[in-house]
């Protein structure tokens, strides 16, 4: 096992009703800026419990966050933060609207030129404006981490952030939200969540017993209650389960004392800034032809997979291995989502030459958990997933 630290001081409030006690995890006397997205929480009841559990505090709101959180947008909830001294943030919504209030909680206390420059400049945060979440959908696990990736038009960029300042002080977690979001979003929170724990366990073998099975009982339990969700939104046992996967994939405990890779997220990200295809769904473009583009170097661990996760016990190490990226593969597929990248855009000629391109302006030439995977080799994986 590799050496670490760990530590993870979100607070978690999970299960039913839970969104009622809200008001006793915000300071008194808190300036409350409430920030959600495209208005989905106005129709599933989720604004009313919140706007109930936060009487008694002063609440501003900032709508209209959209997915894969925009830069300019936020730019306008800042300006508001500034003018009106706001001193709590409260993020209710998915991954794009808990990344936004990241940033925001980053640029309230930022004193540089833009705070673009946190992004492009890969500064990192250690104290930002204090933020809770209450979580509407389960994917990307930023409700009990420090990271944060978002979006600008403008450039057509979508680069991430992060830093120990950066973890909600607390984040609600109640199933019950699960019921209202629609069979796209469930897949992709799956498959999102699907690919975190791939990118910290399918990389290779380093001794981390404990790490590995871990990793294997979020991977385990999510195909089990894939079907379930897909089928019943509203079936709590597996919502409740779909919910805590999705939380414990990126939580920071599964990358202990391991490698890890995640250059399926880095490619996956200029897919979403370049096409627009939802986050989830360019990773599930992504992850087949990257694991076999490294099969040697991941073929251990893919045999492992397949034999534990899938149950393929026949056959050699390197049989083992191919079942597993089909596997996956069908996995993904299994709940409607294509795998190429031409299912989503017929404009797909030169892509991986275009996203070589901007990896060698940024200088990223050290990508996956062996950290040598450049330009050159991004190319080649992007374009064997046309
Ligand atoms: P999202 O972009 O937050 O939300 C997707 C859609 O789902 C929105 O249209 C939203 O509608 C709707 N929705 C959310 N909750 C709902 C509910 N309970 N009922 C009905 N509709 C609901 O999706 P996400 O997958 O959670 O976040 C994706 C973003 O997170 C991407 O930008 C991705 O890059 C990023 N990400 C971050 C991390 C991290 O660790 N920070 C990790 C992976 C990915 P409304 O807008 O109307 O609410
Ligand atoms: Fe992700």
């Amino acid at each position: 096992m590799l050496n670490f630290e760990f530590n993870n001081p979100t607070k978690i409030l999970f299960g039913k009703g839970q969104i009622a006690k809200l008001s006793a995890e915000i300071p008194a006397g808190a300036k409350v800026m409430l920030l959600y997205g495209g208005g989905s929480i106005k129709t599933n009841g989720i604004y009313d419990q919140v706007k109930t559990a936060l009487q008694g505090f002063q609440v501003t709101e900032f709508g209209g966050i959209p997915a894969n959180p925009e830069y300019a947008v936020l730019m306008q909830a800042l300006a508001r933060i500034k003018a009106e001294n706001i001193d709590f943030l409260l993020a209710v919504g998915g991954g794009s609207v808990i990344d936004g209030v990241k940033f925001l909680s980053s640029a309230a206390l930022y004193d540089g030129d833009t705070p673009w420059d946190i992004l492009a400049k890969s500064i990192r945060t250690f104290k930002g404006m204090p933020f809770g979440t209450v979580l509407t959908l389960p994917a990307t696990g930023s409700e009990m981490n420090s990271g944060s990736v978002i979006s600008r038009a403008e450039t057509g960029e979508k680069l991430a952030m992060g830093g120990p300042g950066l973890f909600p002080v607390f984040s609600i977690l109640d199933p019950e939200v699960v019921r209202s979001i629609p069979q796209r979003q469930l897949a992709n929170g799956i498959t999102d969540a699907y690919s975190h724990v791939l990118e910290q366990y399918l990389t290779y073998p380093a001794g981390a017993l404990l790490q590995d099975r871990f990793a294997e009982s979020i991977l385990q339990t999510l195909i089990e209650v894939a079907p379930r969700i897909m089928k019943d939104p509203s079936d709590y046992e597996a919502a409740s389960n779909f919910m805590w996967s999705c939380t414990m994939a990126l939580n920071g405990l599964i990358q202990k004392g391991v490698p890890t890779d995640w250059a399926v997220h880095a490619m996956g990200h200029e897919l979403t800034a370049m096409y627009g295809i939802d986050h989830a769904r360019t990773l599930a473009i992504i992850t087949p032809g990257h694991f076999r583009f490294n099969f040697d170097r991941k073929k251990a661990k893919l045999a492992q997979y397949a034999e534990r996760v899938w149950g393929v016990v026949e056959g050699s190490e390197e049989k083992k291995a191919l079942a597993a990226i089909e596997k996956t593969e069908e996995f993904f597929q299994s709940m409607g989502i294509a795998t190429r990248l031409s299912a989503y855009t017929a404009d797909f000629e030169g892509t991986a030459e275009k996203i070589a391109d901007r990896f060698t302006a940024r200088n990223w030439t050290k990508l996956g958990e062996h950290k040598d995977l450049g330009p050159e080799q991004v190319k080649q994986i992007v374009a064997m997933n046309y």
